[in-house]
Formats: C-alpha cells, sequence, structure tokens
C-alpha cells in the first residue's frame, strides 16, 4: 500500500464541479432507492417522504490485497460462530457470568435454557451475519492488515443501502469520470458487491428447507425504523427472486397474534404458518420495553420457524464471546486486536490496572448491540472508578485500532462535508446449517466511513456514512 493515495485524494474539484457532483448523487440516490426516512422535524405525515442516505461522494481507496483477505475469512467466521452456537458447555462457561451483571444477557440466557430444556424442534438455524474490520498498519510495515471490530450475528444492516452506494460511485464514475480528476477512479477498481441479493437468497434457501410452501417468512420489525428501505429491497427481492413473501411484524403484534400449533410447535400468524423469522430487532434492551416483547421472543424460540438467529447465536454473538474467543490459545488468528476481561479473574485485574494507566489505548465495551454504547479512552478511568468491581465484568477491554485516514467528502442531508477520515469494512456472511453444514457463503460488502474525531462507526447512529470500496 502507497502512500500517496491518502494525500492526493479525493481529487481536487472546482465547486462548480462538486455542486453537480452533489445534485446527481442526490437524484440518483432519490431515483434508486438509496433512501432512508427523514427524523421526525423533517417528515412528511403517514411516513410518506424519504431523503438520500448519508454517503459519501466518491469512493473510499483500500488495499485490494487486504479486502480480499476480509473475505477470505468469512467462511471460517460463519462456520466457527455456528459450531459455537451448538456448543452448550462454551456457552455457559462465558455466559452464565454475564447473566449476572446484565439483566438483558440473563433474559435471553433464560429463553436458551428453557427451550433447550423443553427440546429443540427446529435442527436448521440462518445465520446472516456481518464481520466488521478496521485497517491496522503494524509500525515499521508497508502493508495494511484488517482487525475485527465485531462480529454481528443479529440484524446486520445495510446490506443493501451498501450495494446501491457502490452503484451510484459506479454511475458518478461512469457518467461524469469524476471530472477527469484522478488516476485512481477506475471502474475496474470497483468490486462488484453482491450483498442487495445474498440476504434475500439466504432467506429464501431456509424457507426452502423448511418445506412449507404454503408457509411465509417473517422480518421481526421496530415501530419506527428510519432505515426501513434497506430492508424493503430484502422484501421486494425475496419476492421477486424467489417467490417467497416477507411479512413485518413487531415484537408486540407477534405477542398479541401469533400461537404455536401445539402439535408441532408450527408459528402462526394472522393463520400463517412462518417458515423463516428474521430479526431486524431484538438486538438490544430498548426494544423489549414490556413482557409482550420477552413473550414473544419466547414464542419465537421455542416456535419450528427456522430463525435468523437463534438466541444461542445472538449469544455467541456478544463482545465477552469475542474477547474470550481472542485470549491466548484459544484462537491463534492474526485478525483480532487485544481484547481483554475486566472481571475479578487476574487478567481481569490486570486489564483494570492497564487501563486506568493507559487509558488512550483502549475502548471498553459493554455486552450491546447498535452502536453508541462504548466508552473510549481518556473516558475509562471514571468510568472505571464508578462502576462496582462485580459491574465491571459486564464489560470487556478492547485494544484502540488506529487505522490510517484519508480524506473524502461525505454528503448528508444534502450538504457536503469534507475531512479527515477513516474507513469500517463490513463483510457479510450467510450460514444454514443443523449439525452439518448447508450454506456457508460470503455475502458482499459494506463499507462505512466517518470523521477521524469520531469514535462510534455507526450509520444509523448518525456518525458514519456509507461508502464503497476503490481497491488500490
Ligand atoms: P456495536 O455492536 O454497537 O456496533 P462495535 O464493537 O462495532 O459495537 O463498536 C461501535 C463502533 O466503535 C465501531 O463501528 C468502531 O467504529 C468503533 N470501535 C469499536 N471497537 C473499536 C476498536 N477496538 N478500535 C477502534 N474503534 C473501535
Ligand atoms: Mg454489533
Ligand atoms: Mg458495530
Amino acid at each position: 500500500m502507497s502512500k500517496a493515495f491518502f494525500s492526493e485524494y479525493p481529487p481536487n474539484l472546482s465547486n462548480v464541479n462538486l455542486q453537480s457532483l452533489k445534485e446527481l448523487a442526490i437524484d440518483w440516490s432519490l431515483s434508486h432507492g438509496l433512501v432512508i426516512r427523514p427524523p421526525n422535524n423533517l417528515a412528511l405525515s403517514n411516513n410518506s417522504s424519504v431523503m438520500h442516505a448519508p454517503i459519501s461522494l466518491f469512493p473510499s481507496p483500500f488495499p485490494k490485497k487486504t479486502f480480499y483477505q476480509a473475505i477470505e475469512l468469512q467462511p471460517v467466521f460463519n462456520l466457527l460462530f455456528h459450531k459455537l452456537s451448538r456448543n452448550h458447555e462454551f456457552i455457559t462457561k462465558v455466559i452464565e457470568e454475564v447473566t449476572k451483571v446484565d439483566d438483558f444477557i440473563d433474559k435471553l440466557y433464560k429463553i436458551y435454557l428453557k427451550v433447550k430444556e423443553e427440546g429443540i424442534v427446529q435442527p436448521i438455524s440462518l445465520g446472516l451475519h456481518r464481520s466488521d474490520y478496521l485497517l491496522h498498519v503494524p509500525q515499521d510495515a508497508t502493508e495494511a492488515n484488517v482487525l475485527q471490530v465485531e462480529f454481528n450475528t443479529i440484524s446486520s444492516s445495510f446490506s443493501s443501502l451498501s450495494f446501491l452506494t457502490g452503484e451510484l460511485h459506479r454511475y458518478l464514475l461512469e457518467s461524469t469520470k469524476y471530472f477527469n480528476s484522478s488516476e485512481l477512479l477506475k471502474i475496474n477498481s470497483l468490486p462488484l458487491n453482491d450483498a442487495m441479493t445474498s440476504l434475500p437468497k439466504g432467506i429464501a434457501k431456509a424457507h426452502e428447507l423448511y418445506g412449507s410452501p404454503n408457509a411465509v417468512a417473517m422480518m421481526v420489525v421496530i415501530g419506527e425504523e428510519r432505515n426501513a428501505f434497506d430492508q424493503r429491497w430484502i422484501e421486494y427481492n425475496l419476492l421477486n427472486n424467489h417467490k417467497v413473501h416477507i411479512i413485518r411484524k413487531t415484537l408486540a403484534e407477534i405477542d398479541q397474534q401469533g400461537k404455536l400449533d401445539p402439535e408441532t410447535r408450527a408459528l402462526i400468524i394472522d393463520d400463517k404458518e412462518i417458515s423463516v423469522t428474521y430479526f431486524r430487532s431484538g438486538y438490544a434492551p430498548e426494544l423489549h420495553p414490556t413482557k409482550k416483547e420477552w413473550d414473544a421472543r419466547l414464542l419465537i424460540e421455542r416456535s419450528k420457524s427456522i430463525k435468523c438467529p437463534t438466541v444461542a447465536y445472538q449469544l455467541v454473538g456478544t463482545k465477552k464471546v469475542q474477547q474470550v474467543l481472542a485470549m491466548p490459545g484459544v484462537l491463534e488468528k492474526a485478525s483480532f486486536a487485544g481484547l481483554y476481561p475486566l472481571d475479578s479473574s487476574s487478567e481481569g485485574e490486570a486489564a483494570v490496572k492497564l487501563a486506568m494507566e493507559n487509558p488512550e489505548r483502549f475502548v471498553m465495551k459493554p455486552q450491546r448491540e447498535g452502536g453508541g454504547n462504548n466508552i473510549y479512552t481518556k473516558d475509562i478511568p471514571p468510568k472505571l472508578s464508578e462502576i462496582s468491581t462485580s459491574d465491571r465484568s459486564s464489560y470487556i477491554l478492547m485494544d484502540l485500532i488506529q487505522p490510517p485516514s484519508m480524506r473524502n467528502i461525505i454528503l448528508r442531508q444534502g450538504e457536503l462535508v469534507e475531512g479527515e477520515m477513516i474507513s469500517e469494512l463490513g463483510i457479510y456472511g450467510v450460514f444454514i446449517g443443523n449439525e452439518d453444514v448447508i450454506i456457508n457463503e460470503v455475502g458482499g460488502h459494506l463499507l462505512r466511513t466517518k470523521g477521524r474525531e469520531t469514535n462510534e462507526g455507526g450509520v444509523a447512529t448518525g456518525f458514519a456514512v456509507i461508502d464503497s470500496p476503490l481497491l488500490v
């Protein structure tokens, strides 16, 4: 990886050309469904308006070799997490400690135990995962590698909008040549991305394996979802390419309308049998405000529908499990950054001491998903001092990855902002298995880009934009 592309990017364009790119990008996005719902203060009533998704104006340079390395890792991680989800001893050992201090994980774990005891009627599970990475250039090295930020086993989002952002960049390049402003900007350097169709294909295959042609799939959604169109594209592709219908229900609706066939434990909603239950909700405590949502979660888990994910998959997707996997002797994988427990073990005590003394080297993570939950660098010591020793074990500590930055211009709510940026690469994985592997595939990619000074990386939380890689 030469240093040069960081300094010569993005190309220098006149204001007139930038304005023209901006208008083209906005119109293309609105025309092609690269959109999100506006925040309430900007929205028309009845969910009747959209706005372009937050995007980068230029694709971001990313080292080609490293990109393909991350892709090669995906089937290995898919299989690993499937095996972990079926390893009762491992789950018990790792998760039980967290349940004592984390009510959300405790409730999930109780569902896991209850259904295990009752007997699992559906041996097949569907994984639609996303493994996220930051670039890392080791000291004295000339080439970058990737370090894993986390592995998502539930509600991995932006597969559809990610594909569309790649298509937007392709369009801008083909229609304007970006005003012949950079030698790097070549069509052949924009990799194909099948994230738009890979997730629907996985759901369709699971539906087929369920084996009831009259059944429908179900997406578990939250009531007010600004990222609804990323999800709608999955629905449309599932119907167009595979003739499988997917209904949208909230956990509260499932609680109210759902029942199990007493004999087969088939999940029935509105008199329809549910073949596949695909979660785009259920990943955070605030999505379970009442007992109803928890009852719905238990109902689904007990059912015969193929779950994406099962509670076991959700539990092994926690940060705690990722910390355990990174421990010396567990998995010798170059793709892990340093991860440490913060419990009362001797490793935990040592990690606390390290974090108090050198907080600038670390990020502290609770067992949460969805962005905006982590504690960074100088905020770590006060946090550690504030919580009790036992509560510490609901967090893990991780080395702060410091990727090389480059410049880009991002477009959000119609405004261009130029600055120093860093990018996070996500690789989607599609896995179907029981005691055997049925499907183990790579499902395309996502590149998210954010300001260098921003700690968090989520698009939905407003920190990052959707980007696409320009392989160099
Ligand atoms: P979540 O499940 O909430 O998305 P993540 O582990 O992905 O949690 O953390 C959120 C964001 O914080 C990431 O997208 C990334 O930008 C940043 N982040 C997480 N871990 C690290 C790390 N070790 N080094 C640098 N940044 C990190
Ligand atoms: Mg996550
Ligand atoms: Mg994340």
